[in-house]
């Protein structure tokens, strides 16, 4: 699997306050230039004017926007919204009723900002499987099939920059499955930036490089997902369904017990096996409420998975549950505690300790 490359080229970088009634949008976004980026928050906190705005569409004489080397708007200079290089998928797919699935291709192909930038047509229906659809009309399509010919059409356009805005909230739950694959071979086979609008945590984990937060308007924290997902002052550690991220590689399958190790900063771990050549990159999730914590290393333990970790910190959760942040060499993690065994073993930020794991989900 080719990721995009990590490198030091500039970000995107964007400044706007855009006040509407009620509603102030006050942004600030500094996000890497490769990868995907994606923006989280509740409904109405103002993620759709901000890709708006992005996209030239709302009227904002306090902007400013630089992608990459290249400045599309500041307070002298605002590149109209139909010179903007960018790809643009909405929660509902707008086809051209009127064409095929290859003339509304074909048209984007054509109308492409930047001429000298070209994206390969069969590419194209090939990372997003739509071969099959190209002689139908959008009307014949299922909404996950006219949303995947959506982002076939806004790719062939040449984009410098992807917007997605919930490409997947109108879909069902079937639908969503069959496409996040499709999304995910497009984070690791171009290296087109994304900006993805989402409030689905679940595609966040799968998709996102990059986390930046919303709340009222403003952006209230960005960094590496893998880091954010796991800051004990952030709303995404105290759910329900809190989680780390661990990039891991595939190191070897063991076909007799029908499971695979993958090796990460802090050890290894075992999940299903699966057909993945070794030495692949892949994505696991491990929830906080199945990693306990032990002082010492346990024999005599039907759980598989567990290695040295370091607390970092400690947050109260519940009146009776704590929030451990954890460090597996380089690798942060959450465990879920009753304040009661962290009084009985002592545990404090410093303390080294092992994480047993019980689950844990291979995304990519
Ligand atoms: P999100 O995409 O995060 O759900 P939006 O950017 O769509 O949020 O909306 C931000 C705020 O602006 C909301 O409070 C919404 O009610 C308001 N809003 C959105 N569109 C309009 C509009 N066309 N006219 C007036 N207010 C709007
Ligand atoms: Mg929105």
């Amino acid at each position: 699997m080719k990721r995009a490359p990590q490198s030091d080229q500039p970000g995107i970088r964007a400044r706007y306050r855009i006040g509407r009634g009620d509603f102030a949008l006050d942004a600030d976004l500094d996000v890497p230039g490769q990868g995907v980026t994606a923006i989280f928050g509740p409904s109405g906190c103002g993620k759709t004017t901000l890709l708006r705005a992005i996209a030239g569409l709302e009227n904002c004489r306090d902007g400013e926007l630089r992608v990459g080397a290249d400045t599309w708007q500041d307070q002298k200079y605002c590149l109209a919204p139909h010179r903007r290089p960018i790809g643009y998928v909405f929660q509902e797919a707008s086809l051209f009723p009127h064409l095929t699935v290859r003339g509304n291709l074909d048209y984007a192909s054509k109308r492409r900002r930047d001429k000298a930038r070209r994206i390969a047509f069969d590419d194209v229906v090939d990372l997003l499987g739509i071969g099959d659809l190209l002689t139908r009309r959008p009307a014949n399509l299922s909404g996950g099939e006219r949303q995947r010919v959506a982002i076939a059409r806004a790719l062939l356009s040449a984009p410098h920059l992807l917007l997605m805005d919930e490409p997947l909230a109108a879909l069902d739950r079937d639908a969503k499955a069959a496409i996040l694959p499709f999304l995910e071979r497009l984070h690791d086979e171009l290296a087109i930036p994304m900006l993805y609008v989402s409030h689905d945590a679940d595609e966040v984990a799968r998709l996102a490089d990059h986390l930046v937060l919303m709340a009222g308007g403003r952006i209230t924290a960005s960094g590496p997902t893998a880091e954010l997902l796991t800051r004990l002052d952030l709303p995404l550690a105290r759910g329900d369904h809190a989680e780390a991220l661990v990039n891991a590689t595939i190191a070897v399958h063991d076909a007799d017990d029908q499971l695979t190790e993958a090796r990460f900063s802090g050890g290894s771990l075992w999940v299903p096996l699966n057909a993945l050549p070794v030495g692949q990159p892949v994505r696991l999730r491990i929830l906080a409420r199945d990693v306990s914590l032990t002082l010492t290393p346990q024999t005599g333990t039907s759980i598989l998975n567990h290695f040295p970790v370091t607390i970092t910190e400690l947050a109260k959760q519940s009146p009776s549950q704590l929030l451990a942040r954890l460090d597996a060499d380089g690798t942060p993690l959450l465990a879920r505690l009753t304040r009661r065994s962290a009084r009985l073993l002592a545990l404090a930020p410093g303390s080294r300790v092992h994480a047993q794991v019980k689950s844990v989900a291979l995304l990519a």
